[in-house]
């Protein structure tokens, strides 16, 4: 009897040295072989005859037969190594071609029976031949000639068919597998029991279109296990932490409430005020908030955060504000200081400062004598101690890895935490990531901004922008214009902007031009940006250093020359930098290329639609940076195109757990322990 728990080794065709290379890959039990799902299928009810691939050019048809000749050869044209063959069935012969793969001749012979599944093309020549298909071999009994065949990713040099046989003969489990989602769960998810899910997507009847594309009701059981499994072990992980209270007491009496009105210099918004409710709320509760403030550039974060730093401040503690790049510290650091006037002690800690601005920094901190602290990574040093952190915040949190953040935390007992973002992070990607954070969300604009044009313009049109932008000017606005150079890598020549911005003083030389980058002093950026604000520099010529939460409420244009080159969500950041203040402001993307792209984003205002859509074009990976992709790996399911699953994954397993953190937890580990391993790819 094969179980769940069977070894592999247990299983026929598995020897000493499969079961090893089984386990290499994660795969030690017959319940970790039925996790282990087929990449594609093919259907081999109805190979294609090879007399009739002419109607199937260009399309991925099956094909089966025997080889009647194979042999290597070098390319005359290109010098590359061809492997070819010519394979026939009882209706006629094609010509099977391999580039680069000369090794075939090893695998591939004369007499062989082969089943090839590639599209049929015409060859220079004129020929009919199918290029680089997937191929298999037949060896002695044909099975598996009539059946949809489930294709599984290589495992060491284990033959696809020996696989196969030994994950079929794991489904012999199936019986006896005790589903590890109870059956209430079953009903809220709207999923069914796993055990014929599993048999389905092992040996599926039909290949229908929607079981092509994993909408089929066997991937909605297994992708919402999977969504299911990481939403609850995260919410069980936090609902344990939470037992751990604060050593503080935060209260909002009326003095607090007073001081917080006479500093405001505008009234907030009904989505600001909404979140400050939330983030007070949580403030006052024992146990660490843990806080996502999401919100477009522009929306008014800082206030909101800042708030939050002068009611924890006033209850005796101390408050860190973590931004990416000292530009930024800097324009946190003055307008904080106009706000507070002097009412809170102050400090900044930047890569920059001196050794002995250093030390009164550190032991400021140490004894609790600054309140409020503003820095870059230069507060994540080791000799950074505070008296007492209450209250920990990270602007722009999507330019710092998970480690950076942690080790901010970390500077404090049990902190409050809120992290900051103006890329909008689409809710769908939000639960995934952060399935374990509060979302607070301020979906609203300050009144009175006027908007922002975006227009799409080919290089060609630039002498037509530089004259706009020539008048602008001359009506008191101020440009940025920026090139693509990304400035995390030190290789990178910043020839291209050098040159650009040489062109453009020529091309304006009545106007004050600059040219600011990451290479420059930190002393010298901030130089220079503190000319551009005061409205001393007319033109301001830069790469993406500008990017990240820059506010100068003159400038109304930016000018982005080769747009094509950047992310969506990046052009919307830039796109945030103008439109800031009275002025109607323009974004000018100039290329010659995605134009399809460029135009939608064009269109959108939006910055949460524009994530969307920059997620769905380029994928989480991209979005969020290798960096974090990692954690966003699931076996089958797909959180862009699964993301309404993931939300029902979320509600539910916040239910569980409100029913009862014990009983969540055991269904977690039982989720956990029917989970395998990740495969290896
Ligand atoms: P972001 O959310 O992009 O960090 P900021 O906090 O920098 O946005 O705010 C953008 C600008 O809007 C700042 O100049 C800020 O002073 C202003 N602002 C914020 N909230 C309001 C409001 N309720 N009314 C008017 N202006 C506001
Ligand atoms: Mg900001």
């Amino acid at each position: 009897m094969i179980s769940a728990d069977t070894p592999v080794r247990f299983l026929k065709g598995v020897g000493a040295s499969r079961a090893k290379t089984l386990e290499e890959y994660g795969l030690t039990t017959a319940g970790d072989l039925l996790w282990f799902f087929p990449f594609r299928y093919e259907d081999r009810r109805h190979p294609t005859h090879i007399a009739d691939l002419g109607h199937h050019l260009d399309e991925a048809v099956l094909v089966r037969g025997k080889i009647i000749t194979a042999h290597a050869k070098l390319s005359p044209v290109k010098r590359m190594k061809i492997f070819e063959a010519v394979l026939e069935d009882e209706s006629g012969a094609v010509k099977l071609v391999w580039f680069n793969q000369a090794f075939l001749s090893d695998q591939i012979k004369r007499g062989d029976r082969l089943a090839v599944f590639g599209p049929p093309r015409l060859s220079g020549y004129g020929h009919l031949q199918i290029e680089s298909p997937d191929w298999e071999k037949f060896e002695g009994d044909e099975e598996e000639e009539g059946a949809i065949v489930p294709i599984y990713s290589k495992i060491g040099n284990i033959p696809p068919k020996a696989l196969r046989r030994i994950v079929a003969q794991s489904l012999e489990a199936l019986p006896s597998f005790e589903d590890p989602v109870p059956e209430s769960i079953r009903q809220a998810l709207h999923v069914g029991p796993i055990a014929p899910a599993l048999e389905q997507l092992h040996r599926p009847r039909e290949l229908t279109d929607e079981f092509l594309w994993r909408r089929s009701p066997a991937h909605r059981r297994v992708i919402l296990q999977e969504f299911f499994t990481f939403q609850l072990a995260m919410r069980v992980r936090r609902a344990t932490e939470e037992v751990k209270k604060k050593d503080r007491q935060i209260r909002i009496d009326d003095s607090i409430r007073a001081e917080v009105k006479k500093i405001l210099p505008f009234k907030l918004t009904r989505a600001q005020k909404r979140v400050m409710k939330e983030i007070a709320g949580d403030l006052q509760n024992d146990r660490p908030m843990y806080r996502l403030l999401q919100g477009d550039v522009g929306s008014g974060k800082t206030i909101v955060a800042l708030i939050a730093a002068l009611i924890v401040i006033r209850n005796g503690h101390q408050v860190a504000l973590l931004a990416p790049t000292e530009i930024l510290v800097e324009q946190h650091y003055q307008r904080i200081s106009q706000l507070l006037d002097h009412s809170v002690v102050l400090a900044k800690a930047t890569g920059s400062a001196a050794p002995s601005e250093r030390r009164t920094l550190h032991a400021g901190l140490r004894d609790g004598y600054i309140q409020l602290v503003v820095g870059t990574h230069a507060l994540l040093e080791e000799k950074i101690h505070f008296q007492s952190l209450g209250l920990a915040i990270v602007d722009e949190q999507h330019r710092f890895g998970v480690e950076q953040r942690q080790r901010l935390f970390a500077k404090g007992e049990t902190p409050d935490i809120i992290v900051m973002t103006a890329t909008p992070i689409p809710r769908s990607l939000a639960l995934a990531m952060y399935g374990d954070l509060e979302l607070s969300l301020i979906d609203e604009l300050p009144p009175g901004r006027p908007g922002i044009k975006t227009a799409l313009r080919a290089s060609a049109q630039l002498e037509r922008i530089f004259r706009f932008m020539n008048d602008e000017i001359g009506s008191g606005a101020q440009v940025y214009v920026v090139y693509p150079i990304i400035e995390e890598s030190e290789k990178l020549s910043l020839k291209p902007l050098k040159q650009g911005f040489e062109s453009i003083r020529s091309r304006f030389p009545d106007r004050q031009v600059a040219m600011l980058h990451g290479r420059m002093t930190p002393a010298d950026k901030e130089a220079t940006m503190q000319r551009f604000k005061s409205g001393e520099i007319d033109i301001l010529v830069s790469t993406t250093v500008i990017e990240v939460g820059i506010d100068v409420p003159n400038a109304s244009i930016m000018l982005i020359i080769d747009a094509d080159r950047f992310g969506l969500s990046q052009l919307h950041q830039l796109r945030g930098r103008v439109g800031r203040g009275e002025r109607k402001s323009y974004c000018i993307l100039v290329s010659d290329k995605e134009k399809e792209r460029l135009d939608l984003f064009a269109e959108t205002r939006d910055g949460f639609e524009v994530a969307e859509r920059d997620l769905q074009l380029r994928g989480p990976g991209e979005f969020l940076g290798t960096r974090q992709s990692g954690a966003l790996r699931f076996r089958m399911g797909n959180i862009v195109r699964d993301h309404e699953w993931m939300e029902r994954a979320r509600d539910v397993a916040i239910d569980v757990v409100d029913q009862g953190v014990d009983r969540a937890e055991e269904i977690v580990r039982r989720l956990l322990g029917a989970e395998v391993a990740a495969v290896r790819d």
